[in-house]
């Protein structure tokens, strides 16, 4: 039996890894779940799950959590803030705990998790953006599991040599390949992106997920995000990590080696595959996911990304070559501009203008703590912050 805390639990994310989890009650038992908002969706997934422990984001939302589970007779403890989620992601009875809160704030919980040496499946991407040195390092002095459910990341871990160890070139690895589907305005006229609204930016053509990685991947943001994470991930270098524009979103992956083979992972577009990967692995479990029918899908095809059409990939690999605070600068700026898309106020093609001001302004200097991960997450968002008026509608 495998003891597990969610965070993020009632996230795109969260709600795929609750699905799985239910279809196998013989393995799988949920101690702890955390919700910062949709606080009805929590208490029906402690009715479910009768977890240990639930954490909300504010007292408020704990109290009407902890009203919500009375009416139950609920065992749930009820917990609110950052420490609480430090705490059920180290909590000694956890075996497992998935990373599934959005953008910078699940960079401590997740790192507590890596400290305690947990079983870790990632989907917080953001948190290797920010402190991947300092986050690879801890994994390996803490022996942390650490796995990963983006599932372009879990496609490339599946292809890789059993045991793979982050020697990339000795292992005979010549590229990774990261697939991406284009998002939603792959194909539209550039002109017309000045105009694209919130509701067209999050409806994803391939898969269904939170609105903020819905945005990021209409401006392949969440690529750019995704090749600084592979970097941290599998020790590759940023000239050895190619985006491959692939619409239908099958191939979820590839990786390159030095005699020619491509291996790579195939599936649905459903996070519950990588999701069920990392949960069981090294063995194989039912996901709930329908088999790939190849004769429906037919063809598969691929194109190079147009770095005019979508700058803020290019933005994230001058981040990634740049170092030190430059990713955590980049990933705070691009949370503040999609926010101020989101709520309306920021047409959408100077998300990517607020975020290159913010790499410019913001000094660079080298991080080797967690307090300058913070500290460069802080500013990165003040000069985004500060860039926004000259842009706002
Ligand atoms: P989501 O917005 O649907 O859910 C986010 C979760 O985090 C929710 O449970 C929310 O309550 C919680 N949360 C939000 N703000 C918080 C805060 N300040 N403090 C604590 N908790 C907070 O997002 P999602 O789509 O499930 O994505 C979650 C993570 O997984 C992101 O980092 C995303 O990049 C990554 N990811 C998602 C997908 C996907 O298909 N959705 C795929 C790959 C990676
Ligand atoms: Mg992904």
């Amino acid at each position: 039996m495998m003891n597990l805390t969610i965070l993020g639990a009632t996230g795109s994310i969260g709600v795929s890894a609750l699905d799985v989890v239910a279809r196998h009650p013989d393995r799988y038992k949920v101690v702890a779940l955390s919700g910062h908002t949709r606080i009805e969706l929590l208490a029906e997934q402690c009715h479910q799950f009768n977890p240990a422990y639930a954490v909300t984001g504010s007292a408020t939302a704990a109290q009407q959590l902890t009203h919500l589970l009375s009416a139950g007779g609920s065992n749930t403890q009820v917990l609110y803030g950052a420490n609480a989620l430090a705490h059920i992601a180290s909590l000694s009875e956890v075996d497992a705990v998935m990373a599934a809160i959005v953008g910078a704030a699940g960079l401590m919980p997740t790192l507590a998790a890596v400290s305690a040496g947990k079983r870790v499946l990632l989907a917080n991407k953001e948190a290797l953006v920010m402190a991947g040195d300092i986050f690879m390092a801890e994994v390996r002095q803490s022996g942390a599991c650490l796995l990963p459910i983006d599932s372009e990341h879990n496609a490339i871990f599946q292809s890789m040599p059993a045991g793979y160890a982050g020697d990339f070139s000795p292992a005979g690895i010549s590229r990774i390949l990261l697939t991406a589907s284009g998002g939603p305005f792959r194909d539209i006229k550039i002109e017309a992106l000045s105009s694209v609204t919130p509701a067209q930016a999050v409806a994803h053509p391939k898969w269904v997920m939170g609105r903020k990685i819905s945005v990021d991947s209409a401006t392949m943001m969440n690529k750019g995000l995704e090749v600084i994470e592979a970097h941290w991930l599998f020790n590759a270098p940023a000239d050895r990590i190619e985006v491959v524009i692939h619409p239908q979103s099958v191939i979820h992956s590839l990786v390159e080696y030095a005699d020619g083979s491509v291996l790579a992972q195939l599936g649905n577009p459903d996070m519950r595959t990588p999701i069920a990967h990392a949960l069981a692995w090294p063995q194989r479990i039912d996901s709930g996911v329908q088999k790939l029918d190849l004769f429906a899908i037919g063809q598969l095809t691929f194109e190079r990304p147009d770095l005019a059409r979508f700058p803020c990939l290019g933005l994230a690999y001058q981040a990634l070559r740049a170092g030190g605070n430059a990713p955590a600068v980049l990933n705070a700026a691009n949370e503040v501009a999609v926010s101020a898309f989101l709520a309306g106020h920021l047409p959408f093609l100077k998300i990517a203008a607020v975020i290159a001001e913010a790499l410019e302004v913001v000094p660079h200097s080298a991080v080797t703590t967690i307090d300058m991960v913070m500290a460069a997450d802080h500013q990165g968002r003040v000069a985004a912050k500060r860039a926004l008026p000259a842009y706002v509608q």
